[in-house]
């Protein structure tokens, strides 16, 4: 990295949002209720103190709660996977979210703001994380009050889903929750949000759209 770009980064902290496994109530025990990878990954020590915040769950269930946002909403992303049945997976995530009307995600083959991957999970199959989000953000830029993204990736981690039975549904509402941390949002304490902290069967709804129309607004 050039000096150029640090000075204009100043300080990036990278942070991380992982989605906890939750077993079909068909499957007997096994509901992990473990909170997030909130891992702090800190890039550098020229870029300042690594700070977490994942598992974060504030306010109404009606409006899902952002902690960062993109400078606009014109964005782009690019599907990192060999895998047909993933890129489908990620395309369907991609598809909802643009159909909220607040942000249009656009692919690119270039340098993309937002990478959407899958992967084994690095805790095994029975990991208690289905998918994980790394972002970072500036420190010194902020917009309607939220730090301004620099750039992230998300991954689905397919040994963690298939041990868990996950379809390929329930695998895109694990993307579409990934994307969502991947947009700036944080997660709902209620159950009928996307960014519920254990969703598998939800999909993005009202209070995702009303919380990315907030954030963006
Ligand atoms: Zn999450």
């Amino acid at each position: 990295m050039n000096n150029h770009f640090v000075g204009r980064l100043l300080a990036v902290f990278v942070v991380t949002a992982g989605l906890s496994v939750i077993a079909p109530s068909h499957v007997a025990a096994k509901i992990v209720t473990d909170v997030d990878a909130a891992e702090a990954v800190n890039t550098s020590v020229a870029f300042g103190t690594a700070k977490a915040d994942a598992g974060v769950a504030t306010g109404s269930a009606s409006l899902t709660p952002a902690a960062k946002r993109w400078q606009s909403t014109k964005i782009t992303y690019k599907i990192d996977s060999g895998s047909s049945y993933y890129r489908s997976v990620w395309h369907s995530a991609v598809k909802k979210w643009n159909h909220s009307g607040v942000v249009h995600l656009v692919a690119t083959t270039g340098k993309a703001d937002i990478s959407l991957s899958t992967s084994n999970s690095p805790m095994g199959n029975c990991g208690s994380t289905v998918g994980i989000t790394y972002s970072s953000y500036y420190n010194n830029k902020t917009l309607n009050h939220l730090p301004v993204l620099v750039s992230a990736k998300s991954y689905v981690f397919k040994n963690v889903a298939s041990h868990y039975h996950y379809s390929k549904t329930e695998r895109a509402n694990v993307a579409q929750h990934e994307l969502g941390h991947a947009l700036g949002l944080e997660h709902n304490v209620g159950r009928h949000s996307v960014m519920y902290y254990a969703t598998r069967d939800q999909s993005v709804s009202k209070p995702d759209v009303n919380g990315l129309e907030h954030s963006y607004r």
